[in-house]
């Protein structure tokens, strides 16, 4: 079933939020020129502890990779296919085209399972992913940008996630961008008493275990079902997870900064090759800024996507309708 789309929620959509304004201020908010520090919306004071301390503890965790007692290929393996599994299509797919753009409908079922993919990337709940994406395209590189990297470069990748902003504290701004995630149940549980959290840790344990098993059937001791337990978790679940969050973050940072532009957006939004192959299509980020809602974010040919080509193989398969094509195919086919 679709979601009904609120008032407020088809403001966010519309392409009159394709651009960005200027700010309040008066100051040029793209192009070449640096953003003011956000004060108006960021406290300095207002450290977030759990990101300023999850962060780098993850790293620390995923660092352990490097240790020859951790490794093992079907680790390696398991991080690989992840990167497919829970970041194109917990993040790019669901989290972002689907919640986050209503960018195509898919029946309840497939949307849940969906999102909990993208729960076990640890980038949040989906309402708090969709809320901050959704400010960030209404003010896309101006000041109430939650992470433009015209502030600078670490910032916009991940520095913004360790400090409170003051715009998302305020209750009636969540729920009205995202009243509409909010009203499913599903999504509100998540929310509550980080569930969203114990999901992740749980399916760590789940990792552990099932390596643990296997490892202590094959190997014959219980160390042997540690240690390949223990690979399973490093490479399939930490370093996953990290190498998940720089390929989103860079979607923030270096495709506000770096590549070509297709359209004449206001913000500072550009198509980079590099981050469109390892983010899997999300990288033509320029694209997505003049056509928020298309589920495609590659408009050229050759601007390769895999999350839509994915998208187009659920569609085929009955399992996602209303997909929203970019208007930019839609007026080749009519001329
Ligand atoms: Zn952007
Ligand atoms: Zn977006």
């Amino acid at each position: 079933m679709a979601t009904e789309v609120l008032p407020e929620e088809s403001e966010i959509m519309d392409s009159e939020f394709t651009t960005s304004e200027v700010g309040e201020s008066g100051e040029l908010t793209a192009g070449n020129h640096a953003l003011p520090w956000p004060a108006s919306t960021i406290d300095p004071t207002l450290i977030r502890w759990r990101y300023l301390l999850a962060i780098p503890g993850v790293h620390l965790l995923a660092c352990l990779a490097f240790f020859p007692w951790f490794f093992s290929w079907t680790g390696v393996v398991l991080a690989v296919l992840g990167l497919y599994v829970f970041g194109t299509l917990g993040i790019n797919l669901c989290y972002h085209r689907l919640l986050t753009h209503q960018g195509m409908v898919a029946p309840k079922w497939l949307e849940h399972g969906l999102a909990l993919l993208g729960v076990c990337a640890m980038q949040d709940t989906p309402a708090c992913w969709a809320a901050m994406h959704r400010i960030h395209h209404k003010h896309s590189d101006d000041r109430p940008d939650p992470h433009s990297p015209l502030v600078n470069f670490f910032w916009g990748h991940c520095g913004w996630l360790m400090f409170e902003n003051r715009e998302f504290l305020n209750v009636n701004c969540y729920q009205r961008f995202t009243r509409d995630l909010l009203r499913d149940p599903f999504y509100l549980k998540l929310e509550r008493n980080m569930n969203w959290l114990r999901i992740y840790t749980a399916h760590a344990l789940l990792f552990f275990l099932a390596g643990f098993a296997i490892g202590w059937s094959t190997g014959g001791t219980a160390m042997a079902g540690v240690q390949f337990g223990a690979s399973l978790v490093v490479w399939g679940v930490f370093a996953r997870t990290v190498l998940t969050w720089h390929i989103t973050w860079s979607v923030n940072s270096v495709t506000h900064v770096w590549g070509y532009r297709n359209y004449e957006t206001n913000d500072n939004s550009r198509n980079n090759v590099l981050v469109g192959l390892w983010s899997n299509g999300e990288g033509w980020h320029n694209n997505h800024h003049a056509d928020q809602r298309a589920a495609a974010h590659g408009h050229r040919k050759w601007e390769f996507d895999v999350t839509w080509l994915t998208i187009r193989l659920l569609e085929k398969l009955g399992l996602v309708t209303n997909v929203v094509r970019p208007r930019c195919w839609k007026q080749a086919e009519a001329e």
